[in-house]
């Protein structure tokens, strides 16, 4: 827990039947849609999440309410920030997806790929808001896990 973090209240998490957000989850700064019902299943896993507008990922909070969803198409709208490394190097944009919000070229910061071991680099990145592009509202772990801060967006 670090101090001066804004605390965001906790919306109540609506869940139905089949532990699935039972309302859409929107952006808290502009509305947006992210997600339908119905799409992201309950779960409780300490993640560690920067906070808003961090620029250092490791400049955060340990969330434990998610949505998870396991697909990236299931989202209405839902945007990529840099990839960060389990160590926190962020990592620049090594496929192609997201980074569309005119970052400054980050060529000479990109850390050298992990050559040691032919592995690919892990797949970690935040997800932000589609539209105005606050966040992290949550983190990709993988290309088929998306975790969803339940306490970081509003509920309607
Ligand atoms: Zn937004």
């Amino acid at each position: 827990m670090s101090a001066g973090v804004p605390v965001v209240p906790a919306e109540p998490m609506n869940i139905d039947g089949n532990g699935n957000n039972a309302q859409a989850i929107h952006c808290r700064f502009c509305n947006e849609i992210i997600l339908q019902p119905h799409k992201g299943k309950s779960v409780d896993v300490g993640v560690l999440l920067p906070n808003i507008g961090a620029r250092n990922p490791h400049d955060g909070e340990v969330l434990r309410r998610w949505w998870r969803l396991t697909n990236m198409m299931q989202f209405e709208n839902i945007g990529f920030t840099h990839g960060v490394t389990p160590d926190g190097q962020i990592l620049i944009s090594p496929d192609g997806v997201g980074d569309a919000h005119g970052a400054p070229a980050p060529s000479a910061t990109a850390p050298a790929p992990a050559a040691s071991t032919g592995a690919p680099t892990p797949f970690v990145r935040f997800l932000s808001c589609a539209n105005c592009d606050r966040g992290p509202v949550g983190v990709a772990l993988s290309r088929t896990e998306f975790l969803v801060a339940a306490d970081r967006v509003a509920y309607h």
